[in-house]
């Protein structure tokens, strides 16, 4: 059975987004607030370290997203250097969550940590002021399609060091770690990208070099990918949600040879989200799985009320972008940078292919 060919669903939540800053930011932030209502900002990049950077960057954020219905959920990233009383600043400034990324495992981590348990400290201080945890779940040194499998015993200390705690497996990328989610404790949560239920690595290296969908972790084997599909999908499944890790880079970043990892999402997020609950989802409860994935799981795992208002997805088709430039117009006399850099230009996931769903809130303009 399909899904209806329009229909509404609460306003989604995006549980991991990477915004950026500066030019890029004001233009790829609109994608994130015609969607969703809420976003988990990451801290990478730009670096977030105390919460006055945060704080800082919040006001950047919300400057370029105001004339949306958006809140931006801000994220600390944590070093060996993060004390417990800079996690609850920036818990008192309004942060959900500090976000870990193993040394050296992404964009941006060259400061992360190398010894989970030196946390131990800044844990209990994140339970007690109510922060999440945001696990970026790979072992570094690691042959990289086991790197997540690898990470999974780090995880489960702290799970069981930190029963308090709330611990977020992010972008899960394989059945092994969607499993350990699935019958794991209550206090551990999984987001997956539209990237990780579409592709393997083939969609990388295995039809000619894809940079632009490569990011960390790689997407792997068609099982893997199978299994996140199976447990997204499973009527009432409540560990699993929304969380795009729509990560831009400039053209520039990604093309060379040694590019970034990181995939730009957003624009086609709920689209492909949909597209995977119509094929995979249950017949009869396709509607409503699709909302708790998209608009409910994120919000009750952080213990967030539910967002006002609705989304609508429509069987619309549309071709996917190539590319997405800056406008001068946009910046004008403001930023000298964007006319020395000449902009910025950033090749979306799916670009120049058609994708069936469109969707649009009576807040925006359509996506
Ligand atoms: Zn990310």
């Amino acid at each position: 059975m399909l899904l209806p060919d329009r229909f509404e669903i609460g306003r989604p939540d995006n549980m991991h987004v990477h915004l950026r800053d500066d030019e890029r930011l004001s233009l790829v932030a609109p994608f994130t607030c015609r969607q969703f209502g809420r976003a988990v900002i990451m801290p990478n990049d730009p670096e977030i370290l105390t919460a006055g950077s945060l704080a800082a960057y919040e006001r950047r954020i919300r400057r370029v997203t105001d004339n949306f219905d958006f809140r931006p959920l801000m994220t600390l990233k944590l070093t060996h250097r993060t004390t417990p009383r800079e996690v609850e600043l920036a818990r008192e400034l309004g942060a959900v969550g500090c976000k870990l990324y193993p040394r050296g495992v992404t964009h941006g981590s060259d400061d992360g940590i190398d010894d989970v348990r030196a946390l131990d400290e800044v844990f209990r201080a994140m339970a007690g002021c109510g922060l999440v945890c945001q696990i970026h779940a790979e072992q570094a040194d690691s042959f990289v399609l086991d790197r997540e499998f690898d990470f999974l015993p780090s995880v489960l200390g702290v799970l069981e060091r930190h029963p308090d705690l709330k611990v977020v497996l992010e972008h899960v990328s394989t059945a092994v770690g969607a499993e350990f989610v699935a019958s794991g404790p209550d206090n551990i949560f999984a987001t997956v990208t539209p990237v990780h239920l579409t592709c393997t690595l083939d969609d990388i290296i295995g039809h000619g070099l894809r940079p632009h969908n490569f990011m960390c972790p790689v997407p792997k084997r068609s099982s893997d990918r199978d299994a996140l599909i199976a447990e997204v999908c499973k009527p009432g499944q409540r560990k699993f949600g929304v969380g795009t890790d729509s990560a831009p880079h400039d053209r520039s970043q990604k093309e060379r040879p040694r590019g970034c990892a990181g995939v730009f999402s957003e624009p086609v997020a709920l689209s492909v989200y949909a597209a995977v609950f119509e094929r995979w989802g249950a017949a009869d409860t396709k509607v409503a799985d699709l909302e708790r994935f998209c608009s409910r799981n994120g919000a009750d795992f952080y213990g967030l009320p539910y967002n006002e208002g609705t989304i609508t997805l429509a069987r619309d088709e549309w071709v996917v972008p190539t590319v997405y430039r800056s406008s001068r117009a946009h910046w004008g006399k403001e930023n000298p940078l964007d006319e020395a850099r000449g902009g910025v230009e950033i090749v979306p996931f799916l670009a120049g292919e058609v994708v069936t769903w469109r969707a649009s809130s009576p807040a925006s303009s359509e996506v």
